[in-house]
């Protein structure tokens, strides 16, 4: 089926109109139209191939939340006009050990990623939610709580698993200490979450202008990182920093800060790699960890607890047609704090 979509054709075009062909639904697919589509720094990442490994035509996009058109005659989970979302994941090869522990997203065989991952129904490259529709398969399909709002809930996908993930497995909970460094997309739900979890949090932001909000999204404290006598204040006392910056910066500031036993965990992928001072590991035997997003089941879950706690993204809304200026923005860091298209504007 031919679908109108927005791609990016080389790293140094912008993105602009394109068409995909979306698979017939097999027994096992929902179809389902595109409300709304987050924009996550990956997405830029891959569009400029700023990691080195993008296939062209790129169609970003792994915030996906739409209604449902139609599903195979196998699907039991949803019917037409079900809201369903879809994140980072549209496949795996669901036997090996770490799909079969729900932890798809390192499958064995390769996970199949929403865009720029081998799609095994066509054997091209699988593309992404800045699209009208898209089929997938049931067992990659989420629910979304009713009671949170459709474009608020649909980057919880990537920048909300990405964080609630981490901050689950290195225990974030009342009576520890716990760092997000980065106000963006996915800090903004680290610092939610941690809040949630009962965890001590403080943002670490290089942005005086996102102070006030940084507290009124959750964090006890924040910590202004060119501030060096602000950032020696905290040196040895954190068990966990999540960092989720996009670009090039001092690891060794943080990990200065983290206590006995302390652990880093980076999740924002810098195209360049990170020197690391080893002595800042040894001494007080501190960790240094990455994460990345979360299995399905794990999706779920952090989807259902957000629609218990009424958790969702503070985001602003855009057009399809402004996404080039979108990226740019992103880049200044001038978001509040994460981008979702209106899926109409694409069809209008
Ligand atoms: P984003 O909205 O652009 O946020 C990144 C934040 O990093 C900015 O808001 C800024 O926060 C800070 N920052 C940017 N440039 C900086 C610099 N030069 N020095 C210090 N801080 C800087 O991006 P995002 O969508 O949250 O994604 C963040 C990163 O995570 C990206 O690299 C993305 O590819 C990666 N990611 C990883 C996964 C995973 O599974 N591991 C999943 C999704 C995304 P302040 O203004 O507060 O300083
Ligand atoms: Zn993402
Ligand atoms: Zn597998």
């Amino acid at each position: 089926m031919p679908t109108r979509a927005f791609a990016a054709t080389s790293a140094t075009s912008p993105l602009g109109p394109f068409t995909v062909t979306r698979r017939e639904p097999t027994p096992r697919d929902v179809e389902i139209d595109i409300l709304f589509c987050g924009v996550c720094h990956s997405d830029l990442h891959f569009a400029r191939n700023e990691w080195g490994f993008t296939a062209y035509p790129v169609v970003p996009g792994h915030e996906i939340l739409g209604r449902v058109k139609r599903v195979g005659k196998e699907v039991t989970r949803f019917k037409a006009g079900d809201i369903a979302a879809v994140g980072c994941l549209v496949d795996s090869c669901r036997t090996c050990s770490s799909c079969t522990r729900g932890l798809e997203q390192f499958c064995l065989g390769g996970p199949v990623f929403t865009y720029n991952g081998p799609d095994k129904h066509s054997g091209a490259m699988t593309f992404g939610g800045y699209s009208e529709s898209v089929v997938v398969d049931e067992a990659f399909t989420l629910k979304v709580p009713a009671n949170l709002d459709p474009a608020r809930a649909a980057p919880l996908l990537c920048a909300g698993i990405t964080t609630y993930s981490p901050l689950r497995k290195w225990g974030a909970a009342k009576g520890k200490k716990v760092g997000v460094v980065g106000l963006g997309g996915l800090g903004h739900m680290g610092v939610k979450f941690a809040h949630a979890f009962g965890a001590h949090t403080v943002l670490f932001t290089t942005s005086e202008r996102k102070i006030a909000d940084g507290k009124q999204l959750g964090a006890d404290e924040v910590v202004i990182s060119k501030n060096a006598d602000a950032m020696a204040g905290h040196t040895g006392s954190f068990d966990m920093i999540l960092d989720t910056v996009s670009a090039d910066h001092d690891v060794n500031a943080y990990l200065s800060l983290l206590g006995l036993d302390g652990t880093m965990v980076m999740v924002g992928v810098p195209p360049n790699p990170q020197p690391v001072g080893v002595f800042n590991l040894l001494m007080p035997r501190r960790s240094l960890a990455g994460s990345l997003i979360g299995g399905i089941a794990e999706t779920q879950e952090m989807l259902d607890f957000c629609g218990k706690h009424n958790i969702a993204c503070d985001i602003e809304l855009i057009r399809m047609q402004q996404i080039n200026e979108a990226y740019d923005r992103m880049l200044k860091s001038d978001v509040k704090y994460r981008f979702v298209i209106d899926m109409a504007s694409l069809k209008a």
